[in-house]
């Protein structure tokens, strides 16, 4: 199967079977933009849940945020974004094509991630002089300079009056944890925490992106899970081999393999950043490994700026060493819909069974969207019917569940492999008589009978397993 051929199957699937939309489709569609059906929300929400799971809850260094969106337009320029968060651009004068110029010459063999836009330029030139820079859309030798395009998203509040003025402009977040660095100060003075700790927030971000696409890869509104840890200098390469290590194991246990994983370290870094890695996974449709979490070491910049703008001292006083200092930070990245690809793109198969093709999504089960569908064996016996829905309403008091009578239950089962539902639950004329069902599991296929009084101890077992 092609690259191309698994990307137009999983976006096929994931709008048929109501994970992902794309928005506005009934007004002809708004680029690059997408909505969550009934299982992608389920899906994103599970994963969402197991990272806050596994970042907050299970750890005594670390409390949680959920910061507006919105934020004082001097965070922005405090945190340099409003300055220089920009990506390099070139157009094709030919299709009118827009490209992200290091993206472009990276194809070449030539990095230029974060790189000033005169090396950007030097380098385009020598490919134009040598006949070899094209648009990589209509393949066109006319390509503009690189210039460059801010990724801030721009927008007003005020009366109506004043919409449209300078003094009004609020930015839409490009990344969340600007909200965790203007409540640091709030947050140690209202919980008990003591360095080193983390604050971890999940929420929307939104950038003017050059070039959207591959699906839901890279769009301009998107969810971010990041998490900020707050620390003295000295602490700084043990705390960033742990997170490196902790983030790493995160994937692991969700199903990744380490084959499907790499490190990419940054070589260029921003001046106030001592070290920076990333962790790519090998998206099968994108054809390659790409970034889907950032971990990196920013020194004592986020508070020391906001000091600076704000006039608010944000130093932290060491009641033990007796020590005043600016915290330093390290910070995980992570996109949350970018990861929601990924274990999409994990999770894809196509089986073949009895000369019969299944697509089966076989996520953990801890984030399959639904974890047990229940059928009677026939819709049109009432007592098959009635009991259930008993199990149904049961079994759905402790898990997302699914009832189905619709068509007969081989197509269920198909119905439920392409959702990645991973156990099925068939009430059959044997169940009438001795209170038993079969319990079919998604990735063997096999069925086992089962007493009805012992299901929920047995999926309690199986899922948390
Ligand atoms: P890229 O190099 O892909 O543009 P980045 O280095 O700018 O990403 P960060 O600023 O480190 O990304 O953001 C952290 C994470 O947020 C990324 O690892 C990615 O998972 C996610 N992310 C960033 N930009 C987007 C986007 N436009 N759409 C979806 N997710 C994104």
């Amino acid at each position: 199967m092609t690259r191309e051929n698994l990307m137009e199957k999983i976006v096929s699937l994931a709008k048929r079977r109501g994970f992902v939309f794309p928005s506005s489709e009934i007004y002809g569609g708004f680029a690059a933009v997408y909505d969550y059906g009934h299982y992608g929300t389920l899906l994103k929400n599970n994963i969402r849940d197991a990272w806050w799971e596994h970042m907050v809850q299970l750890r005594d260094d670390m409390v949680g945020l959920d910061s507006a969106i919105f934020m004082h337009p001097t965070t922005w320029v405090a945190s340099g974004h409003v300055g220089s968060f920009d990506d390099p651009q070139i157009d094709c004068r030919k299709c009118k094509a827009r490209m992200r110029a290091d993206q472009v010459l990276e194809l070449y063999g030539i990095s230029a991630d974060k790189a000033p836009l005169d090396f950007i330029n030097v380098e385009l030139n020598k490919l134009r002089e040598l006949g070899k820079l094209a648009c990589q859309s209509c393949g066109a030798k006319d390509i503009t300079p690189a210039k460059r395009f801010s990724l801030m998203v721009k927008s007003n509040l005020g009366s109506p009056t004043e919409a449209l003025s300078e003094e009004n402009v609020v930015y839409l977040r490009p990344e969340t944890c600007g909200g965790i660095y203007l409540e640091y100060k709030n947050t140690l003075d209202s919980t008990r925490v003591k360095l080193p700790f983390g604050i971890a927030q999940i929420g929307k971000a939104f950038r003017n992106e050059v070039v959207a696409r591959q699906f839901i890869f890279r769009t301009r509104e998107f969810e971010q899970m990041e998490m900020q840890y707050f620390l003295h200098p000295k602490d700084m390469k043990e705390k960033y081999d742990m997170w490196k290590d902790i983030r790493w194991n995160w994937y692991l246990e969700y199903g990744l393999t380490k084959d499907d994983l790499k490190w990419y370290k940054h070589e260029k870094l921003a001046h106030y950043a001592s070290e920076a890695y990333d962790i790519e996974y090998n998206f099968k449709l994108l054809g390659g490994f790409k970034e889907v979490e950032g971990i990196h070491a920013r020194g004592d910049w986020d508070l020391s700026q906001h000091s600076k703008f704000s006039g608010v001292d944000l130093s932290y006083f060491d009641g033990e060493t007796k020590e005043r200092f600016i915290p330093h930070i390290m910070e995980t990245s992570a996109g949350l819909n970018r990861i929601f690809l990924m274990f999409l793109d994990k999770a894809y198969n196509e089986e073949e069974i009895n000369g019969e093709k299944r697509v089966v999504l076989k996520f953990d089960k801890r984030l399959a969207p639904v974890k047990v569908a229940v059928f009677p064996l026939l819709a049109n016996k009432p007592q098959l019917v009635e009991k259930a829905k008993g199990i149904f309403e049961d079994l759905r008091q402790n898990f997302m569940c699914e009832f189905d009578d619709n068509g007969n239950v081989g197509k269920r089962y198909r119905r439920q492999d392409e959702i990645g539902t991973p156990y099925c639950v068939t009430v059959d004329f044997q169940s009438l008589e001795d209170d038993t069902i079969t319990v079919r599991d998604r990735d063997t296929m096999k069925q086992e009978r089962i007493a009805i009084k012992e299901l929920a101890d047995y999926f309690k077992k199986q899922l948390e397993d």
